[in-house]
């Protein structure tokens, strides 16, 4: 996600270093979800467009109506590890801002179709957050069959 946005020229190498590896997080963070996931048995999307919008879920189940998210400490604001870079302070604060509403702007739309969203943090332990999603995609698949049946009578 971090990627595909404009951010100031980084105002020393240090700060750029800070940035690339924040980055590289991210990704690592997001690949070792996935195949946590991968190795329950399940199969998904992965980075999936969320209809008719620009956004992307990292991880999706269509059938089941289910995205899930890693998000970044950094560029998501955790609250137990944001940090505001000091160079172009303000612009970050907005920058970062804007990040945290799109978020809660996505949630509420997805949940408005009757999705589900899981969000875990990046500094969340992926075999954890792996079981998680299994857990939730089986107890949707539950209440779906219940519902199917229950409107055959
Ligand atoms: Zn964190």
């Amino acid at each position: 996600v971090a990627g595909r946005m404009s951010v100031p020229r980084a105002s020393s190498p240090a700060a750029r270093r800070r940035m690339k590896s924040t980055r590289q997080r991210d990704t690592i963070c997001e690949v070792t979800l996935r195949s946590a996931i991968h190795r329950t048995g399940l199969r998904f999307r992965i980075q999936w467009q969320i209809p008719g919008t620009r956004r992307r879920a990292d991880v999706a189940f269509p059938s089941k109506k289910v995205v899930v998210f890693v998000d970044g400490c950094f560029w998501h604001m955790c609250p137990q590890h944001a940090t505001w870079p000091k160079a172009n302070e303000q612009w970050w604060r907005d920058k970062l801002m804007r990040n945290v509403e799109r978020d809660r702007d996505t949630d509420a739309l997805l949940e408005s179709r009757g999705w589900l969203v899981l969000r875990f943090w990046e500094h969340d332990d992926m075999l954890q957050a792996a079981k998680k999603v299994a857990a939730v995609i089986a107890q949707r698949s539950e209440t779906h069959l219940c519902t199917r049946n229950a409107s055959r009578r």
